[in-house]
């Protein structure tokens, strides 16, 4: 005999076991514009874990941008797009951005975690077959779940096994092939193969998919993003507004005519989901007008990465390499970790801890993120306090 409260209770035991093993997640309160300087509850911090690579999310221009756009446009669209949910300012970003993006087309969503979501099921069948890298997003694990293609993984960055997977694939009988994988592996700031990718998806016929979020804007020239840093090109690309690109929020996929042609009649997210306000689209239609003139900010972004990567180093923090803006402390178990958050949070430095599940066993980190806006001054500082905050806690030796 079951009952609703024995259905509360055992959620309770769940939420105690994760706050046991010190898996808790725990939320904090902003009152100001997100930026590299935020306040908390009355405090000022230095912010060092947002996604906000060029430093975009409180800039004016699109603040400016959103307003106009509220003022001409309205609020909101109370549609989905395909029934009176579409104006032409949706058009112009799509538009804008498969232009950027070197694309045919390109189509909108409430959120990257939608686009990918969205994406495989209406391209691919049961005959088809779906080889993912084993460290991509949850959204496109999700994404490739609601699909009935036959699915593959390989371990990360594995090009060895990649060819393995595609060899059984097609051993298999697969119609097509799609290889999807992050641009870059958002734990470790690792970047993706992609010349080794594409080469093997040449060799085997298959269709890649990049998902560019922790890249377009900044990586590559003009911010293109990985593809265009390795010089190589993908067939289907997907990303967020919600990170380089003004940190709002929209997500988008973007590719040869068919595939977002056949994705606007049938990519359920798209279909069954409100079209973005217009005070965001216009946001990011200008949010690419300063992106791909911003050689500035993305010169910044990768000094203050190589300035913070070296300091911290030099403390004696063991990180993973890399040249990416993502710039992860290791520091073994969770508890460890949070000890850590706190004691920089006591020194008014804002970080967050990433533990199992979201990382495995005994690799718990601090995600430390960069951003243009970042001053030599701020990262002075906060490397004093990682200094400081590392002896309280005998986070190194
Ligand atoms: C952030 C992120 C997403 C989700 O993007 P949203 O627009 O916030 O839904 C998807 N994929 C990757 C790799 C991401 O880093």
């Amino acid at each position: 005999m079951t009952d609703r409260s024995t259905f509360l209770d055992h959620l309770r035991e769940t939420l105690s076991g994760i706050e046991a093993e010190g898996l808790m997640k725990r939320e904090r309160l902003i009152t100001s514009a997100q930026g590299a300087h935020v306040t908390v509850a009355g405090r000022p911090m230095l912010n060092l874990c947002a996604n906000n690579y060029l430093g975009l999310a409180d800039d004016p221009r699109l603040i400016a941008a959103a307003k106009a756009a509220m003022d001409g446009r309205g609020y909101g669209m109370a549609s989905v797009r395909f029934i009176c949910g579409t104006q032409d300012l949706h058009r112009q970003l799509e538009e804008r951005i498969a232009d950027y993006l070197g694309m045919d087309d390109a189509i909108l969503f409430a959120a990257c975690f939608d686009a990918n979501g969205g994406l495989f099921e209406p391209l691919l069948t049961e005959q088809d077959a779906i080889i993912s890298d084993s460290l991509n997003h949850a959204s496109i694990i999700d994404g490739v779940r609601l699909c009935k293609a036959k699915r593959y993984r390989y371990a990360n960055n594995d090009m060895s096994d990649l060819e393995v997977q595609l060899l059984t694939a097609v051993g298999d009988g697969a119609r097509f092939i799609m290889i999807a994988t992050d641009g870059v592996f958002s734990m470790d700031g690792y970047l993706a193969n992609l010349p080794a990718i594409t080469a093997l998806a040449e060799k085997y016929g298959a269709i890649t998919m990049v998902d560019d979020c922790h890249a377009t804007g900044f990586m590559g020239p003009e911010g293109r993003g990985t593809p265009a840093l390795s010089g190589v090109k993908v067939d289907i690309l997907t990303g967020t507004l919600g990170k380089a690109l003004g940190g709002a929020l929209g997500g988008y996929i973007a590719g040869p005519r068919p595939v977002i042609d056949l994705l606007r009649q049938r990519a359920r997210p798209y279909l069954f989901s409100n079209a973005l306000p217009p005070a965001v689209v216009a946001a990011a239609l200008a949010a690419f007008d300063i992106v791909e003139a911003a050689d500035d900010l993305r010169a910044q972004l990768f000094h203050n990465a190589e300035y913070w990567r070296s300091g911290l180093e030099s403390i004696g923090f063991r990180l993973l390499p890399g040249m990416h803006p993502i710039i992860p402390v290791m520091l073994g178990e969770a508890p460890m970790a949070q000890a850590f958050a706190r004691a920089l949070d006591a020194r008014g430095v804002m970080v967050s801890a990433f533990f199992y599940p979201v990382v495995p066993r005994g690799a718990a980190r601090i995600r430390t993120q960069m951003n243009a806006k970042l001053t030599m001054d701020d990262l002075d500082m906060a490397l004093e306090a990682f200094e400081a905050a590392a002896k309280e806690v005998r986070a190194i030796r």
